[in-house]
């Protein structure tokens, strides 16, 4: 019967250490009773006012689920300072679920511009159409149900509906919660993996309390996203500091629990000799020896998956420019309805290698322009006038810039009355057009490289006068911004 015992026992406490206390990657009850009461009067003292708070809190149980809805959407892929701006533009413009379901995708892609991951604001949308069509307008009240049903509604999302609007007693897992638990419960195990991500799934329902689950949940959040954080914790005023394991590792041993419990005889970094007999399995949701960094701290909670990476793409990128009296056009085509910015407006582009010449870059674009969009460019070298580049999640994109004055804007308009998929567009509707961030990013190159032109000029006319000019300063400026742009992601 013993060994039996012992090895069931040794699963669940993956050791035992000097001095140390049991290491489950579990909370005891009192540990759940005193977890719950410091975190929401934290949170009480602590949080932050944010619109969609506001907007959870009134009485309509549909129209506080779409509030939340549409938050959590947001907030998926954009920080909160963002998010802010987007969320009340929206919320003003389509305060309701019927509001939403009626409005175009067009419109929607529109109001996304510049959040990024148009994906989410298309299935928000499909969702919005679903619940009116297909629901009566009453959003699921469930997180089993917003799962089942909704486009785009993941297992956190759905959890978060069904808690801060419902009320429901579920728990909820995003970056901020892996963050928190994997420290309170010293998780190693890589974040991402399947063990690691029941395991906090488990400990996220454990938490949750019967009677302020969605006030909990928020809570949790906010613990990871201001006080418990990636890189700069602020354990000295945590409110959880007693129940941290990452923390008492930190403070007594200097060294995670695996490390002793893999390799006999080691000295820890406080000196003490470890010589104690090591017979039980190794655990899997353990940090390995091998990746603690003393320097880390706590931070060396949660391990996150390594990235793999991204693709790079090069495209050739034409600005297409008509002026007229009543101001410049561009022309800009529509993406497909699907893949990667699906509807979204562009200025027409084609995938290149990255070693080709600008010319033949540039016929490359002519022939792209002709065979799929029926214009005919006559002029057909140009030299590139400014590169650009975006990060998307999985891509990185390298855009080189072409501009082009295009003389016959008539023969262009009839061929964009064929074409819905072309449109000339006001310099003033660009600004509020549904263009991505990169295209947005092309366009600035463009308007900078125009406005260097132009000094250019003034600098040739004045060198006549004064000889000791710096000519290539310009680029340099430009060069300096497009790089820093492009950092911010
Ligand atoms: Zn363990």
């Amino acid at each position: 019967m013993s060994k039996f015992k012992k090895e069931t026992e040794s699963k669940n406490k993956c050791v035992e250490l000097v001095g140390s206390e049991d290491h489950t990657h579990d909370f005891t009850v009192d540990e759940i009773q005193r977890i719950r009461a410091n975190l929401l009067t934290w949170y009480d003292k602590n949080c932050r006012k944010l619109p969609w708070r506001e907007l959870a809190s009134q009485p309509d149980l549909n129209r506080r689920a779409y509030a939340v809805w549409v938050s959590e959407v947001m907030l998926q892929q954009t920080q909160v300072a963002t998010v802010k701006e987007y969320y009340i533009r929206w919320m003003e413009k389509w305060p309701t679920v019927e509001h939403l379901s009626r409005a175009s995708l067009e419109e929607v892609n529109e109001m996304w511009s510049g959040l990024g991951y148009y994906s989410r604001a298309k299935r928000l949308h499909d969702g919005a159409k679903k619940v009116v069509e297909k629901m009566k307008g009453n959003i699921p009240s469930t997180a089993s149900e917003l799962l089942k049903e909704l486009p785009g509604v993941g297992k956190y999302t759905a959890g978060a509906i069904a808690s801060i609007s419902f009320g429901e007693c579920t728990g909820i897992v995003d970056g901020n919660v892996i963050r928190v638990l994997s420290r309170l419960c010293g998780i190693g195990a890589v974040s991402s993996s399947t063990q690691a991500e029941r395991k906090f799934w488990e400990l996220s329902h454990k938490l949750v309390p019967q009677d302020r689950p969605g006030e909990f949940n928020q809570a949790l959040m906010e613990f990871g996203a201001t006080l418990c954080t990636p890189q700069a914790p602020r354990c000295h005023v945590c409110p959880l500091q007693r129940d941290c394991s990452a923390l008492k590792q930190v403070v007594k041993q200097d060294t995670p629990v695996s490390i002793l419990h893999k390799e006999k005889g080691l000295t820890s970094s406080n000196g003490i000799k470890v010589d104690k007999h090591v017979d039980i399995e190794e655990c899997i949701l353990c940090l390995p020896s091998s990746l603690w960094k003393p320097s880390l701290g706590v931070c060396n909670y949660p391990q996150k998956p390594k990235r793999k990476q991204p693709k790079e793409e090069t495209l050739a990128v034409v600005v297409i420019k008509h002026d007229m009296e009543v101001g410049s056009h561009f022309l800009l085509t529509q993406r497909p309805k699907t893949g990667l910015l699906a509807g979204l407006w562009d200025f027409p582009n084609v995938a290149v290698e990255s070693n080709q010449s600008d010319a033949y870059m540039f016929t490359t674009l002519c022939n792209f322009l002709e065979n799929n969009l029926g214009i005919t460019l006559k002029q057909r070298t140009q030299k590139r006038i400014a590169e650009v580049f975006h990060k998307f999640s999985h891509v990185h994109h390298k855009y080189m810039v072409f501009s082009y004055e295009h003389p016959e804007i008539k023969h262009l308009l009839q061929t964009s009355q064929e074409k819905s998929k072309i449109r000339w567009i006001t310099r003033e509707d660009l600004d509020t057009a549904a263009l991505s961030t990169a295209m947005r990013k092309v366009f600035t190159a463009f308007e900078m490289h125009n406005s260097g032109e132009n000094e250019k000029q003034a600098k040739v006319d004045r060198k006549r006068k004064r000889p000791n000019s710096h000519d290539g300063r310009k680029q340099m400026v430009l060069d300096g911004f497009l790089k820093s742009k492009d950092q911010q992601k």
